[in-house]
C-alpha cells in the first residue's frame, strides 16, 4: 500500500514543478509570469498603445514587438524612443544589460532585474527590463519601461486614456553640454566649462558592434600614405627622422580605432590669419593629420575608420555614435586649439575616465585607458611638434568624450591663435609629424594591453 501511493506522489509533486517552472520564465521575485505578459500583450493587440514624442507619433518597428502595457507599466522597445531623442542605447549581451544615455544620464537595466542604475545610483522598478517574443519565433524584443527610464532622463512623460497614448516631451537641451561642446578647450575657459561636472560619474557600456556595418570599410579613399626618411624641418622645425612603426600584435589588429577629423563642412573650427590671404581653417589641419594618422596606423595593420574623410559635417554625437556603432575601442578626435588672445601656445591632450555601471575602469573593460593613451599622445606630440608642452586635461564636458561608450582622446595639436604655432600648423611637414606621433603612442599603448 505504502509503495503504491509513494510512486504516484512522487509523479504529481515532479508534474507540479514542471508545470511551475514551465509557466514561470521571469524571476518569481518579480512578481511577473507568462501569463502576464501574454494578457498583455493580448490586450495591447486589441487596443493599441501610441507613443509620442514632443507631439509627434513615434512609429515602432512594425515586425518587433509593439508598445505594452504589463501589471499597468508600459514597456517600449528599448531603441524606439531614445535614439530619437539623441540618447546612445547601447546592449552588453554577457550582462543582458541595456543602457540609455542621455546629456549626463546613464541608465542601466539588466533584464528581469527590479534593480536599475541611474548614473551609478540603485533604483527600485515596478516592472523589469523584458525579453519579449510576442509572435514565438524565439526572437525576442527588450523592452524597457518607458516612464522610469524617460523621467530619469529628465522627460515629462502624460498618459492620454481616451487615445491610449504615452506622451513623452524630451527635457531641454542644456546649452552648457551642446553649445560648448563643440569648442575647442583652451587655458582661458578650461576650468570654467569643466566646473560642476566631477560629481556626476559617466557610466558607459561596452556596445556590441552594428551587425548591418562593414568594419572592414575605414572609409577613406583619398590614397593618402605615410611618409619616409627625413623630414628636413622646413625652416619652423628640426629635422626628424621617420623610422618606420613596429606592426601591431595579432589581437591589436583586431581593435577597431576610430579617428575623427575635426569640424568640417559648414563648420570652419577656428580661423587663423583670419581676413588675409593666408587664411587658414582648423577643419583644413584637422583633416590632413586625422588622414595621415589612419595612413600610419593601416601600415601597422590596424582596423580603423575615419569619421570623415573630406569637407563634410557631422555633429559631435554623430561622430560619437559612429563609434559606438562599431563597439571601438578607441576614439581619438585631431583638433588644434585657439584663444582669443595670441599668447597661449603649444599642444594639449584631453581624455575622460570612464567606468561602467558595476564601477570596472576603461583598463578593465577595454584593456586601455584614455589617461595613459593622451600622456603618450602628448609626449610623442610635443616631440614631434616641437612645441610647448601645456599636458593633459581631464574635460568631462567635451561632447565626443562624453558621448563615446570606450576610451577617447582628443588631440590639440597646436594653437591656430598663436603666430609661432600657427605657421607649424601651415607647414607641409605638420600633418605627417602630428600623425606620427599620435599613431607611434597608439601603436604602443595597443601592443603593450593586446600582446600576442
Ligand atoms: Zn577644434
Amino acid at each position: 500500500m505504502r509503495k503504491r501511493l509513494k510512486l504516484p506522489a512522487f509523479v504529481f509533486i515532479l508534474l507540479m514543478l514542471i508545470l511551475a517552472v514551465n509557466s514561470v520564465t521571469v524571476s518569481a521575485a518579480v512578481g511577473l509570469t507568462d501569463s502576464d505578459i501574454k494578457e498583455g500583450l493580448d490586450f495591447c493587440r486589441d487596443y493599441p498603445v501610441s507613443l509620442t514624442l514632443d507631439g509627434q507619433k513615434v512609429q515602432i518597428d512594425p515586425s518587433g514587438v509593439p508598445a505594452v502595457i504589463i501589471k499597468e507599466r508600459t514597456l517600449i522597445p528599448a531603441r524606439a524612443l531614445f535614439e530619437k531623442m539623441g540618447g546612445v542605447v547601447t546592449w552588453d549581451e554577457q550582462k543582458q544589460a541595456v543602457g540609455i544615455t542621455l546629456n549626463k544620464t546613464q541608465v542601466s537595466l539588466t533584464i528581469n532585474s527590479q534593480t536599475a542604475y541611474v548614473n551609478g545610483q540603485a533604483k527600485t522598478l515596478d516592472v523589469p527590463a523584458l525579453i519579449i517574443d510576442h509572435d514565438g519565433d524565439y526572437y525576442g524584443s527588450t523592452m524597457i519601461p518607458v516612464r522610469f527610464v524617460a523621467e530619469s532622463i529628465g522627460c515629462t512623460i502624460s498618459w492620454d486614456d481616451a487615445t491610449r497614448t504615452v506622451g513623452v516631451k524630451a527635457p531641454a537641451v542644456e546649452p552648457s553640454d551642446e553649445a560648448k561642446d563643440d569648442k575647442d578647450a583652451d587655458d582661458n575657459t578650461a576650468d570654467n566649462e569643466n566646473s560642476g561636472d566631477e560629481t556626476v560619474p559617466h557610466v558607459i557600456t561596452r556596445p556590441e558592434p552594428d551587425p548591418s556595418i562593414d568594419l572592414t570599410d575605414d572609409n577613406d579613399n583619398t590614397g593618402t600614405s605615410v611618409g619616409s626618411g627625413t623630414l628636413s624641418g622646413n625652416g619652423v622645425f628640426t629635422a626628424m627622422e621617420l623610422s618606420p612603426l613596429p606592426m601591431l600584435t595579432e589581437n591589436a589588429k583586431k581593435q577597431m580605432i576610430v579617428i575623427d577629423a575635426g569640424h568640417g563642412g559648414k563648420d570652419c573650427g577656428s580661423i587663423g590669419n583670419k581676413g588675409t590671404s593666408n587664411e587658414c581653417f582648423e577643419k583644413t589641419p584637422n583633416l590632413d593629420a586625422a588622414l595621415k594618422l589612419n595612413a600610419w596606423l593601416k601600415a601597422s595593420g590596424a582596423t580603423t575608420y575615419m569619421t570623415r574623410s573630406g569637407d563634410v559635417y557631422y555633429t559631435l554625437l554623430e561622430r560619437a555614435q559612429k563609434a559606438n556603432t562599431r563597439a571601438a575601442t578607441l576614439f581619438v578626435s585631431c583638433h588644434n586649439n585657439s584663444n582669443t588672445s595670441s599668447s597661449p601656445n603649444g599642444t594639449e591632450v584631453h581624455y575622460y575616465s570612464k567606468v561602467n555601471e558595476y564601477g570596472d575602469t576603461e583598463k578593465d573593460i577595454y584593456g586601455i585607458e584614455s589617461k595613459a593613451v593622451a600622456k603618450l599622445a602628448e609626449k610623442y606630440l610635443v616631440d614631434a611638434l616641437q612645441t610647448n608642452e601645456r599636458g593633459i586635461k581631464e574635460s568631462p564636458k567635451l561632447a565626443v568624450l562624453n558621448k563615446t561608450q570606450m576610451p577617447a582622446i582628443i588631440v590639440e595639436g597646436a594653437f591656430m591663435s598663436n603666430p609661432s604655432d600657427l605657421s607649424k600648423i601651415q607647414s607641409s611637414e605638420y600633418a605627417e609629424r602630428y600623425a606620427y606621433a599620435v599613431a607611434k603612442a597608439i601603436i604602443e599603448s595597443f601592443n603593450k594591453a593586446f600582446p600576442g
